[in-house]
């Protein structure tokens, strides 16, 4: 694999009220070529500030961002203009020129890189019908829905024939419906373009939906980094796991957790599986073996690239022994970890 984007220490600091302010600190990310990485975290964690750094909107206070091969932090002039051209750029408010219709807003690019009027003409019609608007030419953006726009923004991206598109929120203005077109269409730009995206949302689903890779950002770190199978089903950092909880609920919340002991006395368990472990009945295996009763009253299993996780939180009835040699009977095929009682359970009992 080549790399198409390189953040090599990435730091920015701005002075807000006369006192420096780190809005990037130490940013180390690659991003392959062919690949579609995204970047989540919540408001101001630093992601439009780091994806700006990709076409030099923005430039490291240190560090270096190299695109294919070139510093172009360290560029300017005309070779500045000229990497920019490789880089497309989406919007969340879409940035069109409501004065100019749609062929001309993504004629605009064109014509600047200096391609005649029948060049012109020609990749703008392509670039219509490859985002579904062969019909809306003429229109103006005030006459377009949200979603509508978005793909004008896209075609627009395109237009010179970048190897890198940025996404900055680009569906985070649009409903789920609509979202879930503009991310098809983001997929196809990838799959039949061959474009590198990196893309940087507050929304953990559209990384869920779209990346091969994600990158968790957290006042102006990155905290956790990897393949989406990865992060998903064994986040590591809070933040992380707090952006994974909200869509994936395999483990119950500190609420639900109350509701589940109010009713079952059991030992409870969190049984963490992996596509691997889920070919064999292990669960009713290891109780029949142990001769204890078992009771899943939490959980889910979700698939992602095709493959399978979740985790179950199982109730185990039966004599403390026989559920200890239960316990390390599940171990032999799912991470497991007791929930303790409640403390106020322990306390109570004491
Ligand atoms: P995000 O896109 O993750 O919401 P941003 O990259 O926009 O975060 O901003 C990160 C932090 O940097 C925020 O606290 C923001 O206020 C601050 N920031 C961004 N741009 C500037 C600027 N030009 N001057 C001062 N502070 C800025
Ligand atoms: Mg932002």
């Amino acid at each position: 694999m080549t790399t198409a984007i390189a953040f090599e220490n990435v730091s920015k600091s701005y002075t807000v009220k006369g006192r420096p302010f780190e809005a990037l600190r130490a940013v180390n990310l690659t991003v392959e070529k062919g690949e579609i990485f995204g970047i989540v975290g919540f408001s101001g964690a630093g992601k439009s500030t780091l994806l700006r750094t990709v076409n030099a909107l923005e430039r490291p206070t240190s560090g270096r961002v190299v695109v294919d091969g070139r510093e172009i932090s360290a560029l300017q002039g005309r070779d500045l203009y000229a990497a920019r051209q490789r880089i497309g750029m989406v919007f969340q408010q879409f940035n069109l020129l409501e004065s100019r219709n749609v062929y001309k807003n993504i004629a605009y690019p064109l014509r600047l890189a200096g391609l005649s009027a029948e060049e012109t003409l020609d990749r703008v019609e392509e670039l219509l019908s490859f985002v579904g608007l062969a019909d809306k030419a003429l229109a103006y953006p005030s006459q377009l829905s949200g979603g509508q726009k978005q793909r004008v923004g896209i075609a627009r991206a395109l237009a010179t024939r970048p190897d890198v598109l940025i996404s900055d929120e680009a569906t985070s203005a649009l409903d789920p419906q609509t979202t879930g077109e503009v991310l098809d269409l983001l997929r196809r730009v990838n799959e039949e373009y061959g474009v590198t995206i990196l893309l940087v949302t507050h929304e953990i689903d559209v990384v869920r939906e779209l990346a091969d890779k994600v990158a968790v950002m957290e006042n102006g770190e990155v905290v956790e980094q990897g393949s989406i199978y990865d992060v998903f089903s064994s986040p590591r950092h809070p933040t992380t796991r707090r952006f994974v909880s909200s869509v994936l609920h395999h483990v119950p919340s500190t609420e639900a957790l109350e509701k589940i002991r109010a009713v079952h006395h059991g030992r409870l368990v969190q049984l963490h599986v992996e596509d691997r472990e889920t070919n064999h009945p292990f669960l009713s295996q290891v109780a029949r073996e142990h001769g204890v009763d078992f009771n899943v009253v939490f959980g889910g299993v979700d698939e992602l690239q095709g493959r399978l996780f979740g985790s179950l939180t199982v109730e185990l009835l039966g004599t403390d022994t026989a559920i200890d040699a239960a316990i390390e009977g599940l171990r032999r095929t799912a991470t497991v970890s007791e929930i303790s009682a409640a403390p106020e359970r322990e306390v109570a009992h004491a």
